[in-house]
């Protein structure tokens, strides 16, 4: 500009044939304040108008003294610029307040501009300072009525210029005032953003700037007292009637409580899932029609699927579907599986089922599976959560400890009898030593010559002694063992029997898995006989059925005891169980005493039995079940009924 002064000053000097006077006269006499300085920025001319107006003499502004007339607060930064411009060789444009002769300050506006020779050298720079002051007041006042207007209105607002330079940030509505805006570039307060963001943010908004669009997004900000908090901040141009942007405006909401809730819950979607993911079991949901949507990885890899859609078939067959369950679970186990399955599913019943299942590497493993419906206000199944655990080894474990348990029953039975035995033989063995030696003597006595009657009858009279001593200790040693008391006539009620022995044995029965069932017959007759001896006989029958369906698992391992009494006048008591059944040809085999299929069995629990019963004047038998398993019966005379008996 001062060199288009110059210019034109020149160019009018030289047109009109004026002198150096002249162009004196014009410089002194702009209203605005002229001046020259040498290359190194020295200050070697100032216009008379300058001398006015600052009421210095134009000796005391050369060199550096015109700065005293800078206000102190602009001068730093006035002068930075000017020795950036004349290091960089680069015209000059900057603003500063200038002290007027009577003390006041006003806006001025500098600008300088180098002159270069030829040879490219700087050989003087012009500069002419100009007042802005009421153009400035006025832009001031404009600026500071839109602060006023965002600050009054209800958000946090932030603006910025044109070309994205920061103005001024109100913080209405954000918790707590954030840090006072800097005069940092763009939003304002660049320096305040958490560090994770700040690249991000900033290249964002540059990018807006560039190509006028709006800018959304979150980001954290620090507060004064340090901690940072989430905002969401939309930055929208406003432009003027030719589309140009004028200004940039931000709403800026504080959005922390509402993120850290989203993040608390997402944690704790987090959490549960990972605890679905951890928990040392199978766990897979179904929807309410029953196809499998989601396993955890735990399934995935004890089925060896490598995912959901792997493991599921493309049939539309709801239960085909489930392949992936489906095909591992055993074939033998597999109807009853499946048949619980489709109850469940129609019924809305929960499901327990303990089968075997084949194993990514090919076993069948023991599988204790729960199945739950979870319902919705309305009580609408809303889908079904399945959890499965492997209980192989425990189960295997279980199996062995049964079969120890058993060995030892046995061994300990053994070891009773033969200690028994050796009684028997001991108490047995004197009277027959006696019969022998007696029946020896009396031969020798009468192969003598002549015999000798009188001492032959005299051994023949002590071997019948003996001989009946055996027959007792016989005797004695079977009503030992048969508790043979002259009772018989006791009233046994055989409901109560019946109840003690399963009492008696549930440790046993639960073992072996046996689900026990009583069907009693209310107001049953009493029978007559010894207490003892018919619960022993009840025992060894539930002590077979059980054992009968240990190796059953396809079926309920149902043991039900009935008691009624018929129109014959005898009392009924049937053990009926689900177990392997009796062979026919072998119903009434297994009576006989030592008859035994199994491998520690001894073969005289039946036989004994049906010697008490019969010994009670009743009847105990066989039967195959129509189902699978048999029926064992107790028929007893029927004797008065309970509430006669008194
Ligand atoms: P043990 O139990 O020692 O074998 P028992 O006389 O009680 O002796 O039984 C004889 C046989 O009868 C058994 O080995 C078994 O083969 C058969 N048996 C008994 N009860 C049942 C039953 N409930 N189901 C199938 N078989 C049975």
């Amino acid at each position: 500009m001062v060199a288009r002064v110059r210019t034109r000053a020149k160019a009018k000097a030289e047109s009109s044939g004026g002198t150096d006077a002249d162009f004196g006269e014009l410089i002194h006499g702009l209203p605005a304040l002229v001046w020259t300085a040498g290359p190194d920025g020295r200050i070697d001319f100032l216009n008379q108008h300058w001398v006015e107006y600052t009421g210095l003499s134009a000796d005391a502004g050369i060199g550096t003294g015109w700065e005293a007339t800078i206000h102190p607060d602009d001068r730093p930064s006035l002068l930075g610029r000017l020795s950036a411009s004349i290091g960089a060789g680069t015209a000059c444009d900057a603003q500063a307040r200038v002290r007027r002769f009577d003390g006041a300050f006003r806006w001025f506006q500098f600008r300088a501009s180098p002159r270069v020779s030829r040879s490219g050298k700087i050989v003087k720079w012009f500069g002419i300072t100009t007042d802005i002051d009421d153009l400035k007041r006025s832009g001031d006042a404009a600026a500071q009525s839109e602060q006023d207007l965002v600050d009054r209105i209800p958000a946090s607002i932030t603006v910025a210029s044109a070309t994205g330079e920061h103005i001024y940030t109100s913080s209405w509505g954000v918790t707590r005032p954030i840090a006072p805006p800097s005069v940092l570039r763009g939003l304002g307060f660049m320096s305040q953003l958490h560090s994770d963001e700040q690249d991000w943010v900033n290249a964002e908004w540059l990018r807006c700037v560039r190509t006028g669009e709006t800018m959304e997004l979150e980001h954290r900000l620090q507060r004064a007292d340090g901690t940072y908090r989430w905002l969401h901040v939309r930055v929208a141009p406003y432009r003027d009637d030719s589309g140009a942007i004028v200004r940039w405006y931000g709403l800026i909401s504080d959005i922390d409580d509402q993120r850290k809730a989203e993040e608390a819950l997402r944690r704790s979607e987090q959490g549960f899932r990972l605890l679905v993911e951890m928990i040392p079991a199978l766990v897979a949901r179904w929807t309410p029609d029953g196809q499998l949507d989601y396993v955890n990885r735990r399934l995935l890899d004890y089925f060896s699927a490598p995912s959901l859609e792997a493991g599921l078939s493309a049939s539309t067959d709801s239960f085909r579907r489930q392949r992936l369950r489906i095909a591992s679970v055993h074939p033998e186990d597999w109807d009853s599986w499946l048949r619980k399955r489709i109850r469940s599913l129609e019924t809305g019943e929960p499901l327990e089922s303990t089968h075997r299942v084949r194993r990514a590497d090919g076993t069948y493993r023991w599988f204790h599976e729960r199945v739950e419906p979870m319902r919705d206000e309305s009580g609408k199944i809303s889908g079904w959560y399945a959890v499965g655990i492997d209980i192989h080894d425990g189960r295997v474990l279980e199996d062995a400890l049964r079969a120890a348990r058993h060995r030892l029953d046995v061994a300990t039975q053994m070891a009773a009898i033969a200690e028994l035995s050796a009684s028997i033989a001991h108490e047995v063995n004197q009277p027959l030593t006696s019969v022998i030696t007696n029946a020896t003597m009396g031969l020798e006595m009468l192969d003598a010559v002549p015999p000798n009657v009188k001492g032959a009858r005299e051994t023949a009279r002590r071997t019948v002694r003996d001989g009946t001593r055996a027959a007792d200790v016989l005797l004695r040693l079977r009503a030992l063992f048969m508790k043979e008391k002259d009772t018989g006539t006791e009233l046994v009620d055989l409901n109560d029997a019946a109840r003690d022995v399963v009492a008696l044995s549930r440790g046993e029965l639960q073992r072996t898995g046996a689900i026990v069932q009583t069907l009693f017959s209310y107001d049953l007759s009493l029978v007559r006989g010894d207490r003892v001896q018919f619960q022993q006989v009840i025992l060894n029958l539930v002590r077979n059925a059980a054992q009968a369906m240990e190796g059953v698992h396809d079926r309920p391992r149902r043991l039900t005891i009935t008691t009624e009494r018929q129109d014959d006048n005898f009392v009924y008591l049937s053990v009926q169980d689900a177990g392997t059944g009796i062979a026919p040809q072998s119903i009434e085999k297994i009576f006989e005493a030592f008859y035994t299929t199994k491998n520690s069995g001894m073969g005289i629990g039946l036989s004994v039995s049906r010697s008490i019963i019969e010994k009670h004047g009743g009847r105990l038998w066989a039967e195959a079940n129509q189902g699978p398993g048999s029926t064992f019966l107790i028929a007893l005379p029927a004797g008065p009924k309970a509430s006669d008996a008194g």
